[in-house]
């Protein structure tokens, strides 16, 4: 059984909740405590189980309520040395992390957490200090990737797709839109460059090129609120896999994470 709840996706702050019903752990820290806390309450969400906060990189909105999460629910912090370093000196935060917390990971190096989730860390090129995407195992049989801010398409993000029964991926911007939109220059050559964000279209893409029978729910995350629409990214996502005879709704759910407000819960029955 797995439970996935988001509590929030994009720019303004990312934080969600993964749980077999043993063991539970956040990725990412990016929404205040006391917003997080009221959700966990409204939820019915068990915080017994939860081993941990897995960070995948020191942007802001994945890790701006690290200190308050870890501290008040205390938890311990999963993520690379470079991570941790780039936390440190992230000024914004009134709260850090404190060092009994830190949990130094590497990527490649499977850890577990409690006694049914195995946890591997795997790089991906946005650019941050360092940056990861999460597969999490559990001893039921199921595999949940998260991979948000993803920069470009790489031999890890198939690899880990084709690992995946659940994924939650990125779909920034849709190109039109961006083009046209209000960004300045700059930021509109940072976010389509290999080391920003990937396009409704690339996520379409990579989505048909590594989809297998056994992945079963896709979220599609991290929307941007200027350029992009979770309609157009679903459509985008929807008619791409089509082209391949793989139709949304049928071989495989479809989500798209809404970025202010909790999307789910979701419970999954596990078929291993
Ligand atoms: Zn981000
Ligand atoms: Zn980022």
């Amino acid at each position: 059984m797995l439970q996935f709840v988001c509590f929030g996706s994009g720019s303004s702050g990312n934080c969600s909740y993964v749980s077999n019903g043993t063991d539970a752990v956040l990725i990412d820290a990016g929404i205040g405590i006391r917003r997080l806390k009221r959700y966990i309450r409204e939820y019915g969400l068990k915080t017994s189980i939860l081993r941990g906060v897995l960070i995948t990189h020191d942007h802001s909105d994945h890790i701006k309520a690290a200190g308050y999460v870890s501290n008040d629910l205390n938890l311990k912090v999963f993520t690379t040395a470079a991570v941790h370093e780039g936390m440190r000196h992230y000024y914004h935060t009134m709260r850090k992390v404190e060092a009994s917390h830190d949990v130094n990971i590497e990527k490649g190096v499977t850890f577990e957490l409690g006694t049914t989730l195995k946890v591997t860390a795997f790089p991906l090129p946005h650019d941050a200090t360092d940056n990861v995407g999460f597969c999490i195992e559990s001893a039921d049989g199921d595999t949940f990737c998260v991979m948000t801010d993803i920069g470009a398409p790489t031999e890890e993000v198939n690899a880990y797709i084709s690992k995946a029964n659940y994924l939650m991926i990125e779909a920034d911007f849709d190109v039109e839109m961006l083009k046209n939109g209000p960004y300045p220059q700059y930021l509109k050559k940072r976010i389509t460059s290999g080391t920003g964000h990937l396009s409704n279209d690339q996520t379409a893409q990579v989505l048909a090129d590594n989809f297998h029978e056994g992945l079963r729910h896709v979220w599609l995350c991290h929307l941007s609120e200027q350029n992009n629409h979770p309609e157009l990214a679903r459509k985008t996502v929807e008619q791409k896999l089509r082209q391949y005879g793989i139709i949304a709704g049928v071989d495989f759910e479809l989500d798209v994470l809404k970025r202010h407000v909790v999307s789910g819960p979701w419970t999954e029955e596990s078929e291993k």
